[in-house]
């Protein structure tokens, strides 16, 4: 499923986020920047060892901000490595974190002048963000970015699995009635 901003898409489907051919992926990566399991394990593998070598010459990334790399052997030039919260039940600031992961990618993605990226549901697995306001607040950051930053022109949302994917599109159809 998909809306138009302006002449921009915003996009969900259901996949892998290592096949994707936007010019730059997001991964849902950890203050260390160390790797991990889940998209982070996924993206490491696929992508080979550049990805972990440039990961270690920037040594980190604070929660709620966003560091680029090279994409290696991916199809996206670029791996956009955004850090989310650790979800400790809400009142920690979470949801500030998370808006804050995507919109530091985002504009990332805007100073490269990079045209078109992929996102996987950040905090949403391991660090344990409820998936429905985790996909609201993912989709109303980049909705109301790509309305302000038109020269974006794609943004698409990979959801692992039926489940996730579900939760999205109910939070798409849901904005799509608030905006027509
Ligand atoms: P976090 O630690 O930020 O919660 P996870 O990697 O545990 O990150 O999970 C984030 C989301 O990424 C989850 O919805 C998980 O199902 C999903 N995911 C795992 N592998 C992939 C993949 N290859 N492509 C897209 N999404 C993935």
């Amino acid at each position: 499923m998909q809306i138009t901003i302006g002449s921009s898409i915003l996009e969900i489907v259901q996949g892998d986020i290592t096949r994707q051919d936007t010019e730059a992926i997001a991964n849902a990566a950890n203050a260390r920047l160390a790797g991990g399991g889940g998209v982070d394990g996924a993206i490491h593998r696929a992508g080979g060892p550049a990805i972990m070598a440039a990961c270690r010459k920037i040594g980190g990334c604070p929660t709620g901000h966003a560091v680029l790399t090279t994409g290696g052997n991916l199809k996206a030039k670029y791996v956009i490595h955004a850090v989310g919260p650790v979800y400790r039940g809400g009142g920690k600031g979470e949801a500030g974190l998370l808006k804050s992961a995507y919109l530091s990618c985002l504009k990332i993605v805007s100073e490269k002048g990079i045209k078109s990226i992929a996102f996987p549901s950040i905090s949403t697995g391991v660090y344990g963000y409820p998936l429905e306001e985790g996909s609201r607040i993912a989709l109303t950051t980049c909705r109301d970015y790509l309305s302000e930053y038109p020269e974006i022109e794609w943004v698409r949302f990979v959801l692992f699995g039926e489940t996730n994917y579900r939760a999205y599109e109910k939070t798409l159809k849901a904005l799509q009635r608030e905006y027509a």
